[in-house]
């Protein structure tokens, strides 16, 4: 399951990608190969991760062939990282603007779909009634109206389970903690 997963993930990168080609947004949404490093900066930290890449490395040779150790001063001096950094992993990575993505692809769909393809914002669904033996079609009640649909995509993340109540103690929506940094004038890279 493992294994799956992760190739689950990283078949995004190329669907993405031949998306924006096939859209013909490619160039706006700025989907592109980048190389990603996970820094470590004690050595026990960074040991376990190496142990860790070996394992991966074993397991699926294929998906972590780009995947490489650099020790803290050869890190430092080829990434331009702290001299005090324990080492890095690195290998492939992708990077995309989403907002572009997305916004890329509905504009195509309200090219081609002017009459009856439309965005309801502002506008959470408050819950779905479902199909029956009478009706294959779902009801989608919003505060501006309801909607009844025979198919359902469902895009609401950790949210999910608000409405799809088998989900509720599977999938909660948290918070995470993140940073940004500001590289100075003397970054090189
Ligand atoms: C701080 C932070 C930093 C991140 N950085 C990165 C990064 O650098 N690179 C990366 O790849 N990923 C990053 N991620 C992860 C990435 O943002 C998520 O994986 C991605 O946004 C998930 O997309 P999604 O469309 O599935 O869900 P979301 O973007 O969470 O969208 C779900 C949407 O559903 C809406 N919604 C919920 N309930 C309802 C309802 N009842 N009715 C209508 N709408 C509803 C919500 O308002 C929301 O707009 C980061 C995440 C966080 C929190």
């Amino acid at each position: 399951m493992a294994k799956r997963l992760i190739q689950f993930r990283l078949a995004h990168y190329e669907e993405v990608y031949s998306a924006a080609v096939s859209e013909d947004i490619l160039e706006y949404c700025q989907c592109r190969k980048t190389e990603t490093f996970d820094v470590h900066t004690t050595s026990q930290g960074f040991e376990e991760a190496k142990q860790g890449l070996d394992a991966w490395k074993a397991a699926m040779p294929a998906e972590a062939s780009s995947w490489k150790v650099s020790e803290g001063n050869v890190a430092s001096s080829k990434f331009g990282l702290a001299s005090s950094i324990a080492g890095c992993i690195h290998g492939d990575g992708g990077a995309v603007h989403p907002y572009r993505f997305v916004t890329g692809l509905l504009s195509k769909l309200l090219e081609r779909h002017p009459d009856n393809f439309f965005l309801s914002c502002n506008n959470p669904c408050t819950s779905i009634d479902p199909s029956s033996p009478f009706s294959r079609l779902y009801t989608v009640h919003t505060p501006k109206g309801s909607v009844t649909t025979p198919h359902i995509i469902h895009a609401t993340n950790g949210w999910v389970s608000h409405l799809v109540t088998p989900l509720r103690k599977k999938i909660l929506p948290l918070r995470g903690t993140m940073s940004t940094q500001r590289p100075g004038h003397d970054a090189q890279r």
